[in-house]
């Protein structure tokens, strides 16, 4: 999968994750190590900087539908199936302070759209 690879690390060195000490994706094809995936923010910088054109986001797409998700991820994803945000939003608990504000309430989004947004049956 990254037989083209250089080893050149610009991927690495260009990636904000890992200039802040987070492993992120691009550990995988330095040094075969798949622990960043999900940490990943999908800049595309390490897809847009490899000189040798390996299609990095691509890859990581192909390779996160054969993981498990760690389990954060999937309580933010059932957040945003239920309230279209990664955390959880209750217009009933938030409202009455917007409003207390003189602002308008929240509605949430209906989650059919989401759903169908993020291409989930
Ligand atoms: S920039 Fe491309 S060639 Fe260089 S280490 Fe990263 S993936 Fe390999
Ligand atoms: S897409 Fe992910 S791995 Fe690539 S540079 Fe951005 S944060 Fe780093």
């Amino acid at each position: 999968m990254f037989d083209s690879c250089l080893k050149c690390e610009i991927c690495y060195e260009n990636c904000y994750l890992e200039q802040m000490g987070i492993s992120s994706f691009v550990r995988l094809p330095l040094h075969d190590d798949a622990t960043g995936i999900w940490n990943c923010s999908n800049c595309w910088t390490c897809h847009d900087i490899c000189p040798v054109g390996i299609p990095l986001m691509d890859l990581k797409w192909q390779i996160q539908q054969t993981l498990e998700p760690p389990s954060k991820y999937k309580a933010s994803l059932q957040n945003i199936l239920r309230y279209g945000y990664c955390l959880p939003i209750e217009p009933d608990d938030m409202n009455p302070f917007r409003m207390d504000d003189g602002l308008e309430p929240i509605t949430l989004a209906d989650t059919t759209i989401i759903a169908a947004l993020l291409r989930i049956k």
